[in-house]
């Protein structure tokens, strides 16, 4: 195995009926991407299947914690949320070490969250290297002022796939939660 990853635990576990061993992994999400496009939406919805209509500016990092099985294979993620808005890369070194994979989330009401992606993935990927990375397209149930085609061709500069979410609807919420998982798991094949 790579060292990318923060921990790996080897264990034996009774889950599978023929005693198979099972990995165990840990993995580090981050969430990037500019102020309230969604971040802290996603996380909740994933983590408590819930959505707050309301903005809570702070400032720190949250770290969530979820267990994902993709096949027989459990990961717990632990999901980095930047709380606050600067999109200031310098600050982030610390908050990117370590971490198996991103969301780069915009929010389809507001054009300019897409441009600012490639800086944001940019910055991450000097920390961390070529680790997988999903953009999000957040808040689609909303009125769009870009096409997922846009989309499309800005997650290709960066060789990453893309997924349309609405963390108040939990559109695809789920689904790209196990798609980074699986892809993080098959990057340290
Ligand atoms: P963050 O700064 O990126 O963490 O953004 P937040 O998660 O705090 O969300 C910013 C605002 O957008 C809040 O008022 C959320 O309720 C709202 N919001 C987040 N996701 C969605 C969504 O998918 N649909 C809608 N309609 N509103 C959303
Ligand atoms: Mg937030």
């Amino acid at each position: 195995m790579s060292g990318r990853l923060n921990d790996y635990i080897d264990t034996v576990t009774s889950r599978s009926s023929f005693l198979m061993p099972s990995r165990k992994y840990i993995l580090k999400i981050c969430l990037l991407g500019d102020g309230a496009v969604g971040k802290t939406s996603l996380v909740h919805r994933f983590v408590y299947d819930a959505f707050d209509d309301k903005y809570i500016m702070s400032f720190g990092t949250k770290v969530s914690k979820k267990t994902v099985d993709v096949g027989d294979t459990r990961a717990d993620l632990m999901i980095w949320d930047i709380l606050g808005q600067k999109a200031h890369e310098s600050l982030h070194g610390a908050y990117y070490r370590g971490a198996a994979g991103a969301f780069a989330v915009c929010d389809f009401t507001r054009r300019e969250t897409l441009d600012s992606l490639s800086s944001w993935v940019s910055g991450f990927r000097s920390v961390v290297g070529e680790t997988p990375v999903i953009l999000l397209a957040n808040k689609s149930d909303l009125v769009k002022t870009f096409s997922p085609e846009d989309v499309r061709m800005l997650a290709s500069t960066f060789g990453a796939e893309f997924l349309e979410t609405s963390a108040k609807t939990g559109e695809n919420v789920e689904v790209a939660f196990s798609r980074l998982t699986a892809k993080m798991l098959e990057a340290d094949k």
